[in-house]
């Protein structure tokens, strides 16, 4: 199934992510209007989260570090989770302040793929006829 099948089938088929969010890479930053650079848009404004500032880029503090040091297979409940290589954790920023941000196929993956299942199928027979 491709990128198209599942715009027509109204929601994406679940994939294997390679990061939780851009927050975690080492090169991903947000920059607020004084400079002040984050690793998540959610944190902008909150100096304390800023991880150093333009005028100061060989300054790098201990909340980045936080943050690319950041792995899912930290949390016990995660490492042995079969949804992992789908969800690494879900949102970092809620996993840092405690709040478990699971991947929605957590819950719902049978009826999910069985609505999948059978758009699919509905898709391929009309194309058929
Ligand atoms: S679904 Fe929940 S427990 Fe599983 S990896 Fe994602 S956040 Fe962790």
């Amino acid at each position: 199934m491709n990128k198209t099948d599942s715009k027509i089938l109204g929601f994406p088929y679940p994939n294997p992510s390679v990061l939780p969010c851009g927050a975690v890479n080492v090169g991903t930053f947000a920059i607020d209007p004084d400079g002040y650079v984050y690793k998540c848009w959610e944190v902008i404004g909150i100096r304390e989260e800023a991880v150093f500032h333009l005028a100061k880029p060989e300054m790098i503090n201990k909340q980045q570090l936080r943050w690319i040091n950041w792995d899912a297979k930290d949390d016990q409940e995660c490492r042995d989770c079969k949804f992992l290589p789908m969800c690494n954790g879900g949102c970092v920023l809620d996993a840092m302040k405690g709040k478990r941000n699971c991947t929605h196929w957590r819950y719902n993956l049978e009826g999910m793929l069985g609505i999948l299942a059978y758009k699919y199928e509905n898709l391929v027979k009309k194309e058929v006829k």
